[in-house]
């Protein structure tokens, strides 16, 4: 079981689900969500998400894409894609232990900063992931 919270506490949720695609985002839209230079995610079932307290707000990040954050404190939470609809993507720093879902690569990598140095030997897309 995987249980994360916001930085406040208000919003808590779990996911019983295996993960899948564990990425670092470095596309503009995560970036500024975050307010970071690039952000951890992970993949579970829609499901499988459940909200076990709290009630995030939501708004159209893109004409296909709704984002969660915590009401009260601004904690970036999920990504849910019209394109996807089966799915939805956690960030990874809102777990309560971020160290059990280390990414597998770099993603949206075309629009990395500059100064952001990657020498963690991961691979690097400059999009998505290519379909396996
Ligand atoms: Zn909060
Ligand atoms: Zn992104």
């Amino acid at each position: 079981m995987l249980k994360g919270h916001c930085l406040c506490g208000a919003v808590r949720y779990e996911t019983a689900a295996l993960p899948a695609m564990e990425t670092l985002c470095h596309c503009t839209m995560c970036r500024r969500a975050a307010g970071s230079p690039m952000v951890g995610w992970f993949t579970v079932p829609r499901e499988s998400y459940r909200l076990v307290a709290g009630e995030p707000a939501s708004y159209r990040s893109s004409e296909h894409a709704t984002r969660t954050f915590c009401r009260t404190c601004g904690t970036a939470l999920t990504f849910q894609s019209t394109r996807h609809p089966d799915e939805i993507d956690v960030t990874t720093c809102s777990l309560d232990n971020p160290e059990q879902l280390p990414p597998r690569d770099h993603t949206r990598a075309s629009t990395r900063l500059s100064w952001i140095k990657l020498a963690d030997g991961l691979p690097v897309y400059a999009e998505q992931r290519p379909k396996t």
